[in-house]
């Protein structure tokens, strides 16, 4: 069986721990995980200092730039062993993971070599009394060795998005991927090997979170900085223990998205938008729209428009190019999505479409497999509508006006995402900034340009990364003043 193994100062360490990653589509085995101890992260983070003490330290912006596009143009290469590997550890259709997980994650390097060769510095000149002057100019470095945690949903993108900037930056990486997705980041560790990446600029370790490798990176006391993408309450504990060494954080943590349409829009791209906003990827991406508000004079026709294109879903292989819909990651993940279509119920919600597990009659049904569902009629406190459920689900409700849907809209602890679809330009813009979240999407859905701030407010996350922000965040900036008088030498 394959066997994804620990990098770690340029050479790849086998554990005597192992665990299995399976394949969501039918249970089946994929490769063997090697669990990184504590002694193995120990060692991680001691290479990225003495990479940072080394030749990867003394790299100028523009060397780590063409490392960062050798690095892209490699992953373009293996592309179909990337692929294969993303596709055999989460089952999403390869129509998905061919046009967003992996040429994204090449992209992510593209752009964060383009950023740190333009990127700007602030200069300042002060006038001071009697006619001196001070200039004052900032220069970046790195943080350190920055620890990188990521999910399992978007396994390459999401890893990618944290270590192009970090590494473009200048720091040593410690990456520790999702248990439920190792491939990927492991072939990322074979890329890294082969574009000549200095040893110990990046280190990979595997393993779970509480009491394994996850742990071990956040309450390392010489780790500089922590990266995570997750849950929030995940985020919670990461915080509790970056605290004792104040480390800086930045966090892409959950959410409960809703989704306004406006009774002008047009019906018929706004129903192929949010047939992707609330089932793209089974529902597992941070951005989907779990909360869709209708404005009453369309909410019939919408909902029977939904439940017909639900119905058209096709839940299949990978590799077949009709499939538009693949399981969920794990069986843990299922059964807590469908503890949530069985609270749904509880709460008194009327299930228009799905609810259940489908049945295939082939190795699918030892698969993590749910149907899409659409559930409405319950309040706006029902958990169901408050509690982020992270399957292909959302609730459906109509609103009336348009200060009532911003306030219910608004009325979460999350704040990622919005999606709002009106032909009103005016109402557009009112609305997409009333959102309390950090991205606001109007007629459109997971539309990005890498160059704009992203991430969330509230239980959503901390910070914003994107262009500028993610090297501001990877950065220590030093203000250098100096003083100028301008009285000349005799
Ligand atoms: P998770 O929080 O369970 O795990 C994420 C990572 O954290 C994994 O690598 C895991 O091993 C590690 N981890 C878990 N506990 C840890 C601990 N105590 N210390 C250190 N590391 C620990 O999240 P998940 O189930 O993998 O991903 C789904 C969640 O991620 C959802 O809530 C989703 O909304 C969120 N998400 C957010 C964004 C965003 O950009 N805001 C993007 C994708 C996913």
């Amino acid at each position: 069986m394959q066997q994804y193994r620990n990098y770690i100062d340029g050479r790849w360490y086998e554990s005597a721990k192992r665990f299995d990653d399976l394949n969501p589509i039918d249970g089946s085995h994929v490769a063997q995980v090697h669990e990184a101890d504590r002694g193995m992260v120990d060692r991680a983070v001691r290479a990225g200092r003495a990479a940072l003490d080394g030749p990867w330290g003394r790299t100028s912006p523009s060397e780590r730039a063409a490392l960062l596009y050798r690095i892209a143009d490699e992953i373009d290469r293996r592309r179909d062993d990337f692929l294969a590997a993303e596709i055999a550890d989460t089952g999403k259709p390869v129509s998905m993971a061919s046009t967003i997980d992996i040429p994204r994650g090449a992209a992510n390097f593209r752009a964060f070599a383009d950023q740190i060769k333009t990127a700007p510095l602030e200069t300042f000149q002060t006038d001071l009394p009697g006619g001196a002057q001070a200039l004052n100019y900032a220069v970046r470095k790195p943080l350190g060795v920055v620890g990188i945690i990521s999910p399992w949903n978007l396994p390459l993108l999401l890893l990618t998005w944290k270590v192009a900037p970090a590494l473009a930056c200048g720091n040593a990486v410690v990456v520790k991927p999702s248990e439920e997705t190792p491939g990927t980041a492991t072939l990322l560790a074979e890329v890294m090997e082969s574009v000549g990446m200095p040893a110990g600029a990046f280190n990979l370790v595997h393993g779970f979170g509480p009491d394994s490798a996850g742990e071990f990176i956040t309450t390392h006391p010489d780790i500089d900085a922590i990266t995570f993408t997750g849950e929030s309450r995940t985020g919670a504990a990461i915080m509790r223990a970056a605290a004792d060494g104040v480390k800086p954080i930045s966090f892409e943590l959950g959410g409960k998205n809703a989704a306004i349409i406006f009774a002008d829009c047009d019906f018929d791209k706004m129903i192929d938008g949010m047939m992707r906003a609330i089932f793209l990827n089974a529902g597992q991406v941070c951005l989907c729209s779990e909360r869709v508000y209708v404005e009453r004079p369309l909410y019939q026709r919408f909902c029977e428009a939904l439940v017909q294109r639900v119905g058209e879903l096709k839940l299949g292989l990978p590799q077949d190019a009709t499939t538009t819909m693949g399981p969920l990651i794990s069986a843990e993940h299922r059964d807590k999505v469908l503890s949530y279509f069985a609270l749904a119920r509880e709460e008194g919600a009327q299930v228009l479409a799905g609810g259940g597990v489908p049945h295939f009659g082939d190795r699918r049904d030892q698969g993590f497999w749910v149907e899409p569902t659409v559930i409405a009629g319950l309040p706006d406190g029902a958990r169901c509508v408050t509690e982020e459920i992270f399957g292909p689900v959302c609730h459906v409700a109509p609103f009336d006006s348009e200060r009532e849907v911003i306030a219910r809209a608004n009325d979460t602890r999350y704040g990622l995402a919005a999606t709002i679809w009106t032909s009103n330009l005016n109402r557009a813009h009112r609305v997409g900034q009333a959102m309390r979240v950090g991205l606001s999407w109007i007629n459109s859905w997971f539309l990005r340009d890498l160059r704009t701030p992203f991430g969330g407010a509230g239980l959503s996350g901390i910070g914003r990364e994107g262009g500028l922000h993610s090297l501001n965040f990877y950065s220590e900036l030093t203000n250098v003043c100096i003083r100028i008088d301008h009285d000349a030498d005799a």
